[in-house]
């Protein structure tokens, strides 16, 4: 079958939070969808709109050709990947997997060489934004790969976000890149919250405070999430705490890897680490300001 052809299809792998609504965007920008999600349920309302389910990882890959996964973790993605109904096993030569989940560099380049050594593209397209701007189509997208394989999915990334960075040819380098933004991100959160405990604690409104942060720093960042701290929005989750641990974890492991410094990552890890241990895994990670109070 002709390639464009087989572009217009395209299978995704994984309906969290995040992957239900930018699988939901293919379908709106005209895609024919295959579906997989390791619980069958979700895959009910996108198969109402169009979508077809898929028995297995392998089965979406050789329906399609181009699969997308968005998945929690490492262990997840090995698992979809390489076991024997995986993706691996289902891709045809030049078949392309495009990577969304924030991973670690490590496995990326695993997966890269994994990918090659079948003749298939490995893409990292990891992406910066919550489940809304997942809606909204306002992704901003980290892209790395192979050039040839990185233009024939930019079309199709072009309906899930507002902006694509393009890093380069190797898929590991935009895990890198993905990996130090949500280590600011999660450095911002500790610093919020500890000038928000601060504030309160002189007897200050924390809404009031952040009409100055917001005037000041004028991000997107301090915007949402100082919003969702001050109306203590922690459930239902957007960004689960468990993943924002896991997340500064790489963080952790990218800059031993290469000797760099990373004494703030530790300090965050250990604030999301008592988080988890006090249960709030399954809250936003925004709850990390409930940590700090309860370490006072
Ligand atoms: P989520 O809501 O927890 O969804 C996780 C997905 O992974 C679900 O589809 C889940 O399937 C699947 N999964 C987990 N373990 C699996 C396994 N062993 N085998 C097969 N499937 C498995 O997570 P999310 O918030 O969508 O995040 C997905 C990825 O995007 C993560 O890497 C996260 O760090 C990253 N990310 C998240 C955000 C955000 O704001 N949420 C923003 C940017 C990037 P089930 O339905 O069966 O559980």
């Amino acid at each position: 079958m002709n390639m464009e052809l087989r572009l217009l299809k395209v299978s995704f792998i994984g309906l969290g939070n995040m992957g239900f609504p930018m699988a939901q965007n293919l379908l709106k920008a005209g895609y024919e969808l295959i579906i997989f999600n390791r619980t069958p349920e979700k895959v009910e309302p996108l198969m109402k709109q169009g979508a077809r389910y898929a028995e297995t990882p392998l089965e979406a890959a050789k329906e399609s050709n181009l699969v997308i996964t968005m998945l929690s973790d490492d262990a997840a993605l090995e698992e979809v990947v390489e076991g024997p109904n995986g993706v691996l096993n289902g891709l045809s030569e030049k078949g392309i997997h495009v990577s969304a989940s924030t991973i670690s560099v490590d496995l990326a380049r695993k997966l890269s060489a994994a990918h090659a050594e079948r003749k298939q593209h490995f893409v990292s397209a990891t992406v910066l934004g919550r489940p809304d701007a997942a809606k909204a189509a306002a992704l901003r997208i980290i892209l790395a790969g192979p050039e040839q394989a990185r233009q024939r999915v930019l079309p199709v990334l072009t309906a899930l976000g507002q902006e694509i960075f393009e890093i380069g040819e190797h898929g590991e380098e935009g895990n890198v890149v993905k990996i130090g933004v949500n280590f600011l991100i999660a450095s911002m959160l500790e610093a919020l919250s500890e000038a928000q405990l601060m504030v309160e604690k002189h007897g200050i409104e924390p809404a009031r405070f952040m009409d100055v942060v917001n005037a000041l720093f004028q991000s997107p960042i301090y915007q949402n999430y100082g919003a969702i701290m001050t109306e203590q929005r922690f459930e239902p989750a957007g960004f689960k705490m468990k993943l924002g641990m896991k997340d500064v974890a790489l963080a952790i492991e990218a800059a031993q890897s290469v000797q760099a410094p990373l004494p703030l990552g530790e300090l965050i890890h250990h604030h999301l680490h008592e988080g988890l241990a006090n249960g709030y895994g399954e809250l936003d990670w925004t709850a990390l300001i409930r940590c700090l109070k309860h370490s006072n």
